[in-house]
């Protein structure tokens, strides 16, 4: 790493352009089509977005935590209540977070606290890896247990795993990477029975099924809807498609979200003074909230159902490119904008190389060799030309 010393004295306006426009180049920002890691879901066409990105801006020195964050902590009680009635529950609430890891510590935390102690947390193997970051910062023990063939959670294994210790049970409505939805339902009896806090991970999902149920899509219930689900973390920055960083954590009633927040009383150093925070952070910036609410409220239920049409209309066109070539399978029929491909014949390496010397960008996995697409609306029309590469990439895959 090259050390760069603090500025003497500022840029010139004319040099400070030039840096931020050469860094802007240099990033992906500018051609978001070929990108498919669902970091590109701004795109819209109509100026919507550009409308959100000025209120956005407008409340950029807005402190949540402070005296300028009160407009903003109205509208972020309002964007819970309406994901709360989205998800099945109108008398929910909770918080925007920076994203699905802090909901997903915040639950974490909630559940610890309402059990009054440490212990393990029973969670399939494809939840999501910011779930064992969280017992790791928590002090619990993740167990993870092996998914079915069709990768959702094995419901019956998951029970037998359930130890004295157990304070939490977690089902992921969307997984990342396989694209499955968790049997909500029966994870939900057993949390019911062993009186188990019952966290969601809906950070893909939140903002995606309940469109596509009211597209008409059966759906098994994924939600508030299960009476024993205590909290459930769904994304606006992702498939609600706000700036970012808005994540929510959203709890079933204030009992569950008042053992997520910290407060002190008393004498902490050498003076009297209470202070109390809802999330991990102290300063809280109001813009991801403000930008959250202007999406939701531009856009509406019948937008967001026109976008998840979409969104799952371009999964399908790789989906299907996928099944045609020989070599490559995938891990289920994605029920999410999330679409995987792997070998277990074929290391594809060279293969994902190649794509991404042409200018794809996606993730890829190690064991077994694939990749992995996250679409989003700009991604439209990308499936034909992506497929293409691929197929022609495909004569370098290398037999394990
Ligand atoms: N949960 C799931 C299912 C996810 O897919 C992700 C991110 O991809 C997260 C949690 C973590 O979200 P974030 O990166 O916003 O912290």
């Amino acid at each position: 790493m090259i050390p760069v010393k603090f500025p003497e004295s500022g840029m010139s306006k004319t040099e400070f352009t030039e840096s931020v426009k050469r860094a802007y180049e240099k990033s992906l920002l500018g051609r978001p089509e070929r990108i498919f890691s669902g970091e590109s879901p701004h795109m819209l066409p109509d100026g919507r977005r550009q409308l959100a990105i000025e209120a956005f801006m407008k409340f950029i020195d807005a402190n949540v935590c402070f005296f300028t964050g009160e407009s903003a902590r109205q509208m972020e009680r309002d964007l819970i209540s309406m994901m709360g009635s989205l998800l099945g529950n109108e008398d929910a609430v909770g918080n925007i977070t920076t994203g699905g890891t802090e909901s997903n510590v915040l639950a974490l935390l909630a559940a610890r606290n309402r059990a009054g102690t440490r212990g393990s947390v029973v969670l399939p193997k494809t939840a999501h890896e910011s779930l064992f970051k969280a017992c790791d910062y928590l002090g619990l023990e993740p167990i993870s247990v092996d998914p079915k063939a069709d990768w959702t959670a094995d419901v019956e294994k998951m029970e037998k795993a359930v130890r004295k210790d157990t304070i939490a049970i977690v089902g992921t409505p969307g997984t990342w990477v396989y694209s499955s939805i968790d049997p909500i339902e029966e994870i939900g009896e057993i949390a019911e029975e062993r009186d188990l806090y019952f966290h969601l991970d809906a950070a893909i999902g939140g903002l995606l099924l309940p469109f596509l149920e009211r597209s008409g899509q059966k759906l098994p219930k994924y939600d508030f809807r299960v009476k024993s689900v205590c909290s459930i973390s769904a994304d606006p920055h992702k498939n609600g498609m706000t700036p970012l960083s808005a994540g929510a954590i959203i709890f079933r009633d204030t009992d569950l979200h008042n053992f997520s927040k910290f407060k002190i009383r008393g004498k902490t150093g050498t003076v009297m003074k209470s202070y109390q925070t809802e999330t991990l952070i102290g300063s809280r910036p109001g813009s991801p909230i403000v930008g959250a609410w202007a999406m939701f409220n531009l856009i509406g239920a019948d937008g967001y159902v026109a976008i998840a049409k979409k969104v799952m209309e371009i999964t399908y066109a790789f989906r299907d490119g996928f099944k045609e070539i020989p070599g490559l399978k995938l891990f289920a029929e994605p029920k999410v904008n999330v679409v995987s491909a792997y070998s277990d014949q074929y290391g594809l390496h060279n293969v994902t190389e190649e794509l991404r010397q042409k200018g794809w960008v996606f993730f890829t996995l190690d064991v077994p060799s694939g990749l992995v697409l996250w679409l989003d609306p700009v991604n439209d029309g990308q499936a034909e030309p992506f497929l293409a590469d691929l197929k022609q990439a495909m004569r370098l895959k290398i037999p394990v």
